[in-house]
């Protein structure tokens, strides 16, 4: 059975000592995690020495990176690698994600190249994908998700599992705004994200979990993992309190 992944990104926000409350926190509210769902937590790495230890304590938690260089240790001066990742007990990161496309100018390319090296490395992965408002406005959602996908993923064509593999769509003009995409747009991106994943990895693509990030809160995220293909969250600004977190992953 597909498990739901309610995923935390904490961004660049808090001290160490913040993140280690917030994530004692946290595995205390959630008590025994439901079957059919895991958590991640994706801190900044500053704090990832402490805090994925916590995470790894408790059944169903996982601690992911936001983003690594894609290569072996080595003279990349303000990087890090995978192999120094699953050194702290992360096993999930992300890459693409808005920010980094939008704020620090990350290429399909360099994604792409992200999601095979720690792919290969060993960690799972979250490729982020979502169109902006201007390419919504121009119609051009299938055409940027289509690219997205097909770029981020064509170096794992043939290693891509449902188990070390998952999506998230995100779209870029929901994140931060509190303006949550609505219902239909979020079927009719998730369906043409499974279609597409369906044809680029035949025996994989139907299983691969594609997650909703962008203004989920505690108050939307049960009508949105209902939805069809939807298979779980990534949750930024809500999910820096464990409290409202907490209520998302149990929703
Ligand atoms: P948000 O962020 O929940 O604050 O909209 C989502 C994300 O950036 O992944």
């Amino acid at each position: 059975m597909k498990k739901l992944l309610m995923a935390a990104n904490w961004k660049m926000y808090k001290t160490v000592e913040e993140g280690v409350a917030t994530a004692r926190e946290l595995v205390s509210l959630l008590g025994t995690l439901p079957q059919d769902r895991e958590v991640l937590v994706c801190p900044p790495f500053t704090m990832m020495h402490s805090v994925c230890p916590i995470l790894a304590g408790k059944a169903g938690c996982h601690s992911g990176a936001q983003n690594f260089y894609p290569a072996a240790q080595g003279a990349f001066t303000g990087e890090v690698a995978p192999e120094q990742l699953l050194d702290l007990g992360c096993t999930y990161a992300l890459a693409g994600h808005s920010e980094r496309r939008h704020v620090l100018g990350e290429m399909d390319e360099l994604i792409g190249r992200k999601v095979a090296f720690g792919l290969e490395a060993g960690l799972k992965m979250i490729l982020c994908i979502g169109e902006t408002s201007v390419e919504r406005r121009l119609g051009q959602i299938e055409e940027v998700l289509v690219r997205q996908l097909e770029s981020g993923l064509a170096g794992v064509l043939s290693t891509a599992t449902a188990e070390n593999l998952a999506v998230a769509y995100e779209p870029v003009w929901a994140i931060g705004t509190g303006d949550v995409a609505g219902p239909d747009e979020i079927l009719a991106a998730h369906a043409l994200v499974r279609s597409k994943l369906e044809s680029l990895l035949p025996s994989e693509g139907a299983q691969i979990r594609i997650l909703y990030g962008g203004s989920v809160k505690p108050d939307n995220a049960a009508a949105i993992i209902r939805l069809d293909n939807v298979d779980g969250v990534l949750v930024g600004g809500a999910s820096l309190k464990a409290s409202s977190f907490s209520q998302i992953v149990l929703a």
